[in-house]
């Protein structure tokens, strides 16, 4: 099976022989991809009883957060009041924790837009996926399903690694790759970008040592110029030092007064599902790095001493697949800020759909403060499949709401909802679409989600009256 036919040289292809696979790993509950969807599914699986095992590509979990150094985690708040609770925050304060002094005295009271430290963040990852007793195997790529006779099951799944080929069998399935690998790979159908297959480009994050803070904060000051060094940015690209496209920096992440993560500019036409693209975003995002380097060394006082520690091992993907789901999340939803009786998340982060060409335009739409939406059960669940649950960024909606839902809050919010899901369903002996939709909503909420004020009311008067 491959994911895309039109891969490859036009009639040329091998067949392969067939071939008996050992089965590596057996578990209640298979989760792909390590990211902050897979995180959230693992933990919450794990901890409403299932056996869980984790199967990533990489040596350590994070994904975009740390493989490709996202500089920052998006809202947790409405700006008003945090709306994503549960597993994702309890590990972003986890990572304050396991950070100085300095980080934690800096960011203790911060929700929104807090640097990611990443190396202390792999740490983190790994420490709670074992304290739950999730097993985890990295340096394994999903590439092929086991389906059921009548196609409505994934009954296992076949990794390729330094071990050999093999496959994983599993009662339920969570696909977190981001890209909907498994999904696709089961024949769940999907769209992928805009009408005319167009996509947001990808960036290459990095990280910057050896900066001045302090210095760089008394230029912002002297020159009125913006956090995001809009003039700045503006004059380099009049003078040509850097390329035409984002007229700004994306983001600048203070890990401390010396060390910043970056988010700047973009890397076009890039499919993260094929791999030829993803090497031409290497070598022009790490090219781009470079050019930005000595931006920052020439044109940004604090900077003139500036190192680069590290870029991203792969570059940044915004986009890819979207899954076809039960149901479709759309922008009138987002816009009228709709919730449903399935929720099991809420998300106010703007519609945030950066420019797919170099002249493009970037589209933001923000709710007001105080408002979020719901994000219904069924948007995890792709048809045709009755045990695969999708998170994350390519859970099913349509583009303009993924241009929101995929930021890292919401994908440990969808994940703890999967994970819960899959767990219930085992406990109760039914497949994805049969649980009791409102018993998921009293455990994430019991298990620190937030959905809405409604719903925590109803949780505690449940308690309550069970005490
Ligand atoms: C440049 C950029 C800037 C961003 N800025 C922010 C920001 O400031 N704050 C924020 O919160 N969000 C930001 N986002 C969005 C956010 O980082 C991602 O959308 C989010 O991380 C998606 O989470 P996920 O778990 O769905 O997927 P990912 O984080 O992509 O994780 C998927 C994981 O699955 C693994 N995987 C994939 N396929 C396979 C396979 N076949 N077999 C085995 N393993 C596999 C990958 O290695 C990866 O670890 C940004 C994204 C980009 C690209």
């Amino acid at each position: 099976m491959s994911f895309d036919r039109e891969v490859g040289q036009p009639g040329k292809s091998v067949t392969l022989p067939a071939q008996d696979i050992p089965v590596s790993h057996e578990a209640d509950v298979v989760v792909v991809g390590g990211g902050a969807s897979g995180i959230g599914a693992a933990i919450a699986a794990a901890m409403n009883g299932a056996s869980v095992l984790l199967v990533e590509q990489r040596g350590y979990l994070g994904g975009m957060g740390t493989v490709s150094l996202v500089p920052a985690f998006c809202p947790f708040t409405d700006k008003e009041k945090p709306i994503v609770r549960g597993i994702g925050m309890a590990l972003m304060e986890r990572m304050k924790q396991a950070c100085n002094a300095d980080y934690r005295s800096e960011y203790k009271d911060t929700l929104d837009w807090v640097p990611i430290d990443p190396e202390t963040l792999k740490r983190v990852y790994d420490d709670a996926l074992g304290e739950h007793g999730v097993r985890t195997l990295f340096h394994s790529f999903v590439y092929d399903v086991l389906k059921s006779a009548d196609g409505r099951r994934i009954e296992g799944i076949v990794v390729v690694n330094k071990t050999g080929r093999s496959a994983i069998r599993a009662r339920y399935v969570i696909d977190a790759t981001g890209d909907a690998d498994i999904a696709a790979l089961a024949g769940v159908p999907f769209q992928k970008g805009g009408e005319e297959g167009e996509l947001q480009p990808g960036s290459m994050c990095y990280l910057l040592a050896n900066v001045d803070r302090a210095r760089f904060r008394r230029y912002l000051d002297e020159t009125g110029d913006s956090g995001q060094l809009h003039a700045t940015v503006e004059r380099a690209i009049a003078e040509g030092a850097l390329p035409e496209g984002r007229k700004s920096i994306s983001g600048l992440a203070w890990v401390n007064d010396y060390l910043v993560g970056v988010n700047f500019g973009h890397v076009f036409g890039i499919d993260g599902t094929k791999a030829e693209d993803l090497t031409r975003g290497a070598i022009e995002g790490r090219r781009l790095v470079e050019r930005q380097l000595l931006f920052f060394q020439t044109y940004v006082p604090g900077f003139e001493h500036a190192h680069l520690v590290a870029s991203g091992e792969q570059v940044g993907i915004r986009e890819t697949r979207r899954i076809q789901g039960d149901y479709v999340l759309t922008a009138e939803d987002f816009m009228n800020a709709r919730s449903f009786p399935d929720d099991i998340a809420r998300n106010a982060y703007y519609i945030d759909i950066h420019l797919a060409n170099s002249k493009g335009k970037m589209t933001f739409t923000h709710l007001e403060p105080g408002q979020s939406h719901g994000v219904p059960y069924r948007v995890l669940l792709p048809v045709g499949i009755d045990n695969l649950w999708v998170p994350g960024r390519a859970a099913s909606s349509d583009r303009a709401v993924q241009g929101s839902l995929r930021v890292m809050p919401n994908c440990f919010a969808m994940g703890q909802a999967s994970g819960t899901a899959a767990a219930l369903a085992m406990r109760e002996g039914t497949g994805s679409r049969g649980i009791r939709v409102p018993e998921l909503r009293r455990l994430l909420v019991e298990q620190g989600a937030w959905l809405g004020e409604q719903a925590a009311a109803s949780a505690s008067s449940a308690s309550s009256a069970a005490e």
